[in-house]
């Protein structure tokens, strides 16, 4: 018994490599972000559209079209900003979902493709209200069968190679 002794750089490499597995709300992200863009492009043809109409039928309703789209546009990228900053800041999820459905809810009111994009942003930030980052959810091990330690009488996750309190290799049998 015990002529291996259990490597503590193994263990190091196990612990590094599951930290680095950093979960990320990806589809809230991508949402959030597709979203924005299309709420910045329809608010630039709104506002496009009203500099290209201006003095013609229009007239004064030319600038409401300017300021509707410019409006769209900066909500927009409000929204495509924050999709973004989710993926950085995952752990502020909430707040960051929060911005992301409020500011596409009211993109959402526009015109056009303007409302498409919020439909999209509202989504996406709704995604990201309710994520749940993987260390908050429960282990797949708890789910999985438990190995006894055959050394120590220990409970081990599945994939454990060597038992946590004894130290005992499971490689040699
Ligand atoms: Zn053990």
């Amino acid at each position: 018994m015990g002529q291996q002794q259990t490597d503590p750089r193994w263990n190091d490499l196990i612990g590094s490599r599951s930290d680095e597995r950093l979960d990320r709300p990806v589809a809230a992200v991508a949402l959030s972000i597709l979203g924005g863009v299309f709420v910045i492009i329809s608010g630039a043809l709104i506002a496009s559209s009203g500099i290209g109409a201006e003095s013609i039928v229009f007239g004064p309703a030319s600038s409401a079209f300017v300021s509707i789209g410019v409006i769209e546009a900066i909500l927009g990228l409000v929204v495509s900003v924050f999709g973004a900053y989710l993926y950085d800041a995952t752990e502020r999820h909430v707040d960051i979902g929060i911005v992301i459905v409020v500011f596409s809810a009211f993109a959402f009111v526009g015109l056009g493709g303007a409302a498409l994009g919020g439909l999209l942003g509202v989504v996406g930030g709704v995604l990201a209200i309710v994520y749940t980052p993987a260390e908050d959810r429960p282990a797949p091990s708890d789910s999985l069968p438990r190995r006894v330690c055959l050394k120590c009488g220990w409970l081990v996750g599945p994939d454990a190679k060597v038992c946590p309190r004894c130290g005992h290799d499971f490689a040699e049998i």
